[in-house]
């Protein structure tokens, strides 16, 4: 029998759609990280990974080194039944699960407890079906079953009322007596676990110093770090993180690096003394934040090896309700001019809007997009996901009826049309078009 009495498992995922933009599950990396250092053995099976693939499963990848996951249609949920998209199971199949256990000669009633990873919100009716296969199939009990990650913080009532009986956990608050006095406090996160990766995850700050009333990162932040934001300064830990994506570049022949922050530009002393003129290429999954850009930030930004910068501008209504920490129009001008002086081409530069927030109209959105044309940057559209613990979230829940609590598939940004009444399919595919008249 094997001696591990932990097993790590990153389920799939069920979407409309879903693919694999930088996306490991970086809490329980953090977390298995403190494990190695305190000696502790477990098994990690990833349904969102390459390495865990054992039957031919399809995975397809960019020239940025994003990718695509294995998918098959699967039956949409009652209440996503009106729209058009397909609904797919996206992942490793559950039999490469069971090639696997096999392989390594697993019995899974054999574990202490069987850690399972969640993502996103609206990825969480999706993860209860997968346990409740789990423990129906290999006769495990739903005691055994802990669930971490973000949504298990976030919507912690949605997982006591579908599975009484498991249990729920903050990572970053784990408390089993070897791993005590055992702290990873800046992440770098065990890649090794992994056999091929394509980019090397890093993280220099944690939350933000705004409080935009959609956007949960200080929230998540104070959970973690006690702070709504901390940057890290100690000079010994940037030692550590400049080691750890030295020596990954070399593992994986990858010279990518992805910041994980929410609020990278507040940190940009660190993020010079990391990537200053070091030969790596940087992709922010993230946003970045307009307001930061100075002459000097861009330089540091250019020659850190940014790619193409995302910026986080989400709409440039200035109603109060919105309470965005973004900037408004002049300003917007004057940092594009600032970026283009550092090197950056208009195609490099991207403004990231949003559809559907309380108190916005389509006319808002029609207004913040014919501004940003202006600019020659490309602009980008998506829809507004709520999410819990915030101001926006809790407006229109309340307005709903708690529809968000009792369905988290409609806190997926592809579900506006199905609640928001300003925005219905019709308005949001206009809004779409407009983008490239
Ligand atoms: S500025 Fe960005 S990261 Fe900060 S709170 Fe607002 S949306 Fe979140």
């Amino acid at each position: 029998m094997h001696p591990e009495k932990y097993l790590f498992i990153n389920p799939p995922v069920e979407d409309f759609s879903s693919s694999d933009h930088f996306a490991l599950p970086y809490g329980m990396l953090a977390f298995m990280k403190k494990m190695i250092a305190a000696g502790v053995k477990f098994y990690f099976y990833d349904f969102l990974h390459r390495d865990f693939a054992y039957n031919n499963e399809r995975y397809t990848w960019k020239k940025d080194h994003t990718g695509r996951y294995p998918e098959r249609i699967i039956p949409k949920p009652a209440l996503l039944q009106n729209t058009r998209r397909y609904f797919k199971r996206y992942g490793n199949s559950f039999a490469s699960f069971q090639s696997y256990l096999h392989e390594h000669n697993i019995v899974l009633t054999a574990f202490t407890c069987i850690f399972i990873n969640t993502d996103f919100t609206y990825h969480i009716p999706g993860v209860v079906a997968f346990i409740k296969k789990l423990t129906a199939f290999f006769n495990i009990k739903e005691e055994d079953i802990i669930i971490g990650g973000t949504p298990a913080w976030l919507m912690p009532g949605y997982f006591k009322q579908k599975l009484p009986c498991c249990r729920l956990f903050q990572y970053s608050r784990w408390h089993e007596a070897e791993l005590k006095q055992r702290s990873v406090p800046w992440q770098t996160y065990p890649l090794g676990l992994y056999k091929r990766l394509d980019y090397i995850p890093f993280k220099i700050t944690s939350g933000c110093p705004y409080q935009c009333s959609y956007c949960a990162a200080p929230f998540l932040s104070k959970l973690q770090k006690g702070k709504r934001f901390a940057a890290l300064q100690d000079s010994k830990e940037i030692k550590k993180i400049n080691r750890a994506l030295h020596y990954f570049k070399d593992r994986f022949h990858t010279n990518i690096a992805i910041p994980l922050d929410d609020a990278l530009l507040y940190n940009i002393q660190a993020l010079k003394q990391l990537f200053y003129k070091k030969g790596f290429v940087l992709y922010s999954p993230n946003g970045l934040h307009i307001r930061k850009i100075t002459e000097h930030n861009a330089d540091i930004l250019y020659n850190c090896g940014f790619k193409e910068l995302r910026f986080g501008i989400e709409t440039l209504n200035d109603k109060p309700d919105l309470q965005a920490a973004k900037l408004q129009n002049v300003a917007i001008m004057r940092k594009v001019e600032l970026l283009h002086r550092a090197g950056f081409a208009s195609g490099q530069i991207h403004f990231y809007l949003l559809y559907g927030l309380w108190g916005q109209t389509p006319d808002d959105v029609y207004r913040t997009i014919a501004f940003l044309r202006q600019t020659g940057c490309k602009i980008n559209l998506s829809g507004y996901a709520p999410v819990p613990h915030t101001l926006m979230y809790d407006k229109f829940n309340r307005k709903y009826d708690s529809i968000f609590s009792e369905f988290p598939a409609l806190t997926n940004n592809n579900t506006v049309h199905l609640w928001n009444e300003l925005f219905t399919e019709k308005i949001i595919n206009e809004l779409k078009l407009s983008l490239s008249r």
